[in-house]
């Protein structure tokens, strides 16, 4: 019988991820990508130290993702297929083991990479997968009985068209497009009738305007364990302060709430471990310029003082600068733009795919990774989510029937 062919479109971890599953089930595979090497966003991942996975509790961590249409229930699947403790122990195959953080982040010692990827690389080409650089994908014909599907791409000697038995899709999002991902498969897909749910800037800053003599003063300043909330939820973390708005953690992970709020508004305590009326005790004998008291006898950082008095006004009182301080309502107007975000929300809608990630218009093609309609907080959820979407696809992918 001949051997089934795979066509893996997307060189991210989520493809690589599928191809691996899809060699080693014996079918014949290869990854196309439009870049003249694959994983470049892997690569500029292990720039801030490549946060592989969490130890997050197993019964806590499919919370973790989220989406339009998402059926709830579904990732704790696809994370039994390939889970925190596989996505370690792979790292650990390829020669490179992983400790924890006292955060519960996963990082690979060395906190790079390269080494992962070029081992990697080296591995799927030993174990028989093909590399077709420098293919860019623009477009699909249904599956003829006999011939397979066709497969159109954008190559630097011109387009070509190849058949193939199955395929695999990882196009990624829309955000850092100079590694290639850069959401172009959308109206692609969408011209198949297959729905897709808008991108959106997902873990990204978002911006709002100071006057410049305040901006100057605080361009660049981080705020230390502040508590964030928008929405009824509530965020401990750092913020930085940035020439256009705010970055960091809390407003991250509140990003799914503030997109979906019409005026998105932060509210941020920057002295959290403190009540308004030890706060105010601590200013007892003070009558007059409680900012600059509060810098010394709360340790308020200038740069939340100036935000404060911003948005409020001088404090006519101890009281009142408490409850500011205690309270701050930041306005947001936007999110930063979709190519500065970390990752992408929306994506391939959940009602387009079966249980196995297969597009139910097109049977035998599947998706994988953050092209489809999930988002995640940052934390090793993503790149877990790649992998764990990328091993449900290959497998389903091997298991495909034919006809
Ligand atoms: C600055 C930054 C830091 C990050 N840090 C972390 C972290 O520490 N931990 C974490 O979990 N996640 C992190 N992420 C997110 C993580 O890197 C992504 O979620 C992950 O790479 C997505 O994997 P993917 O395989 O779905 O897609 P991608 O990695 O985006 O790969 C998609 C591939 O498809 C190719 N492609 C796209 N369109 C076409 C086409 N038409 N034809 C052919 N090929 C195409 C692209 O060239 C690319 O190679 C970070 C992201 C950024 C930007």
């Amino acid at each position: 019988m001949p051997q089934r062919e795979l066509a893996v479109i997307g060189g991210g971890p989520a493809g690589l991820r599928a191809a691996e599953v899809g060699v080693r089930a014996g079918l014949r595979v290869t990854i196309y990508d439009g870049k003249p090497s694959v994983g470049r966003k892997f690569l500029v991942a292990g720039k801030s130290g490549l946060n592989l996975t969490n130890v997050m509790s197993p019964a806590v961590f499919p919370n973790q993702y989220s989406g339009e249409g998402l059926v709830s229930g579904e990732w704790a699947r696809y994370l039994d297929a390939f889970g925190p403790d596989d996505l370690r122990k792979w790292a650990m195959d390829l020669g490179v083991d992983t400790f924890e953080a006292s955060s519960g982040k996963v990082f690979p010692v060395g906190k790079k990479a390269a080494p992962l990827l070029r081992r990697w690389v080296l591995r799927l080409r030993a174990e028989g997968v093909h590399f077709a650089m420098n293919h860019r994908w623009v477009g699909l014909d249904p599956r003829t009985a006999g011939s397979g599907f066709g497969l159109h791409f954008q190559c630097p000697e011109g387009e070509v068209r190849v058949l193939t038995d199955v395929i695999i899709f990882a196009l990624g999002g829309a955000s850092w497009p100079q590694t290639g991902s850069d959401g172009g498969w959308v109206p692609l897909f969408e011209d198949l009738g297959i729905p897709v749910t808008p991108l959106a800037a997902a873990n990204c800053g978002w911006e709002f305007a100071l006057p410049a003599e305040t901006l100057a003063r605080v361009d660049g300043a981080p705020l230390h364990n502040l508590r964030v909330r928008a929405g009824g939820r509530e965020i401990q973390g750092e913020l930085m302060l940035t020439r256009y708005g705010v970055e960091g953690t809390p407003v991250y992970t509140l990003g799914p709430i503030l997109r979906k709020a019409g005026k998105p508004i932060i509210e941020v305590d920057f002295k959290p471990s403190f009540t308004v009326a030890q706060l105010v005790q601590k200013m007892e004998s003070v009558r007059r310029g409680f900012l600059a008291e509060a810098e010394v006898r709360w340790k308020l950082p200038r740069a939340a003082g100036l935000l404060v008095k911003h948005f409020y006004g001088e404090p006519p009182s101890a009281e009142a600068l408490a409850t500011w301080v205690k309270a701050c309502r930041i306005p947001l107007s936007k999110p930063r733009p979709i190519e500065e975000a970390i990752s992408t929300a929306g994506g391939v809608a959940w009602a387009a795919l079966d249980k196995h990630l297969m597009l139910r218009r097109l049977p035998g093609v599947f998706c994988a990774g953050e092209m489809l309609a999930w988002e995640a907080p940052t934390g090793g959820f993503l790149l877990q989510g790649c992998f764990a979407t990328g091993t449900v696809a290959g497998e389903a992918a091997v298991g495909h029937p034919l006809t």
